[in-house]
């Protein structure tokens, strides 16, 4: 039998050195005001060929994204203030032509390179693939469902296409499939999406909708968010199936906490993640208007400016109790809570 993709390597080593750099960071921020976030997290453009229907971003229709030397510049100081990984997302981050360069800039810094895609242009914009170290592809359903929740025909085909493409010319890169749990979808379409990254031998990743909390002026997204009691159904069977040994590395914390329909508990996820929109804003999570530009000052001199101190602090009041995002391991990583730290070693390690 083949060695899986998968299986540990001296790579993977970074994942250790970013869980105890993690576990370091959190350790320093919470005996200091000043927050030492880690997670670099940069929307590299708003613009994007699907129209999902619970997209809080296609209602910004201003076409001002930084340019390449713009990002550059704040990837180089990203790496200089010591964040340990980047996330490249959008909108579409392929529909820029420049990408590779953005990954190669990220990479060079020394932090952890991953990037968002919908994996439309995953073989016509392929170079990125060798630059980045972990790829998530947007995959909710098989076949023509998946088509009509991104309102894209054909985009299954080619996420499947361009994983295999992947596979091959960047092998280096972790792939892992972001199956987004909605009211679009059942449990038998997750787990026909498990049972594909299982065959093919990639990760998946559970992304769990909140659409609504959209914001205000998004009129067209649509609810379709689950009901707790739904969500605990759904992953019940979705813990089942990690412990059948199907590739799902949402960590057991963050599916327990879903299962017992908890509904709060106190985010860190500003304090630990920087999240930059498009145009260079900073934005606050919690209603995701702008609050700070990075866009003409350094990005040194921004977290030390008290409208950002002061914003990232007040994030342990907010009542949103996000699970959409890895904010809710992150909280409980801050809080060195045992099973939170067990579980994400666990995820390291296998
Ligand atoms: S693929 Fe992502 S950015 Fe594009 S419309 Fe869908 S949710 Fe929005
Ligand atoms: S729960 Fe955390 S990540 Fe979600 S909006 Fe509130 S502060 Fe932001």
């Amino acid at each position: 039998m083949s060695k899986s993709r998968n299986a540990m390597t001296f790579e993977r080593l970074k994942y250790y050195r970013n869980l105890i750099g993690g576990a370091m960071g959190c350790i320093q921020s919470r005996l200091s005001k000043n927050p030492k976030p880690l997670c670099f997290s940069l929307m590299v453009t708003a613009k994007c060929n699907c129209d999902c229907d619970f997209c809080f971003w296609k209602h910004k229709k201003e076409n001002n994204d930084m340019s390449t030397d713009e990002i550059k510049r704040l990837l180089k100081e990203a790496g200089e203030l010591g964040y340990l990984d980047c996330i490249l997302w959008g909108g579409e981050p392929l529909l820029r032509q420049d990408i590779a360069e953005l990954c190669a800039a990220s990479k060079k810094t020394g932090m952890y390179t991953k990037i968002a895609t919908n994996g439309w242009f995953l073989e016509t914009n392929p170079e990125f693939g060798k630059h980045t170290d972990l790829m998530f592809v947007s995959l909710d359903a098989i076949g023509q469902a998946h088509d009509d929740i991104r309102h894209l025909n054909g985009i299954c085909d080619r996420v499947m296409s361009g994983v295999e493409y992947h596979k091959i010319h960047s092998p280096k890169m972790r792939i892992y499939v972001c199956c987004t749990v909605s009211a679009q979808t059942d449990f038998e379409q997750i787990k026909e999406v498990a049972q594909y990254c299982k065959d093919v031998d990639i990760l998946l990743y559970f992304t769990v909708n909140k659409s609504n909390q959209s914001l205000e002026e998004a009129k067209n997204v649509k609810d379709t968010e689950l009901e707790a009691d739904k969500l605990k159904e759904i992953f019940i069977k979705i813990k089942e199936l990690k412990k059948q040994g199907y590739p799902i590395r949402n960590s057991y914390y963050f599916m327990d906490y879903i299962i017992a329909k908890k509904n709060y508990y106190e985010c860190a996820w500003p304090r630990l993640a920087t999240v930059i929109y498009s145009d260079g804003n900073m934005l606050r999570c919690y209603d995701r208007k702008p609050f700070i530009s990075v866009k003409d000052r350094p990005l040194k001199e921004v977290i030390k400016d008290p409208l950002f101190i002061n914003t990232v602090n007040e994030c342990k009041d907010c009542k949103l109790a996000c699970v959409g995002n890895y904010a809710l391991d992150a909280s409980g990583l801050w809080k060195l809570e045992w099973p939170a730290i067990k579980s994400l070693m666990q995820i390291a390690i296998t």
